[in-house]
């Protein structure tokens, strides 16, 4: 093998990175009980990048987003309906990665299980990313419920631990 081959092969492949960005989704769960998926599907080639809010009744019931970004879904759980309609603000506290493909998942978390409870879909499509600075995502949802452009404005942390952001509809222009 030419040094040049010997280079390439120790750089990060895109799978050990997504391992990586699971590895706390995985931990906190345990795989022989949860139906869950332990892994991240392959990425459609065509299509936009998956958007999916999904309607979860675990101790307190709440809705968590899912946006697909470099082979996993970025995931924000929203304690209130999600923001239908301009001039609502809703929390999201972002969570830990998920894999790509959970966007699908419906079930009954079993009792004992993190998340327990039963997930089913609220709404899924797709989305693009028109900004993405650090602590600011302006996004253009093309889902069932959430259609036009939204944001996602992190909010200044008051515990280290705080990962608060506000989540809303923008005005649609034009
Ligand atoms: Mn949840």
């Amino acid at each position: 093998m030419s040094p040049a081959r010997k280079k390439s092969a120790a750089a990060e492949s895109p799978a050990s990175s997504v391992d990586r960005a699971l590895d706390t989704y995985r931990k906190k769960r345990d795989f022989e009980k949860t139906n869950e998926p332990a892994s991240s599907r392959e990425r459609s080639s065509e299509g936009g990048r998956v958007y999916a809010i999904q309607e979860h009744h675990a101790s307190r019931l709440h809705y968590d987003l899912r946006l697909e970004d470099d082979g996993v879904l970025k995931s924000w759980a929203v304690p209130k309906t999600p923001p239908e309609k301009e001039g609502v603000r809703r929390l999201a506290v972002q969570t830990e990665d998920h894999p790509l493909g959970y966007e699908t998942f419906e079930g009954v978390i079993p009792e004992g299980e993190y998340g327990a409870g039963r997930v089913k879909n609220w709404d899924s499509g797709t989305y693009e990313l028109l900004e993405n600075d650090l602590g600011k995502k302006v996004l253009r949802i093309d889902g069932r419920r959430l259609r036009g452009r939204f944001a996602l404005i992190k909010l200044k942390p008051k515990n280290e631990d705080d990962d608060n952001w506000l989540f809303f509809k923008l005005k649609d222009k034009g």
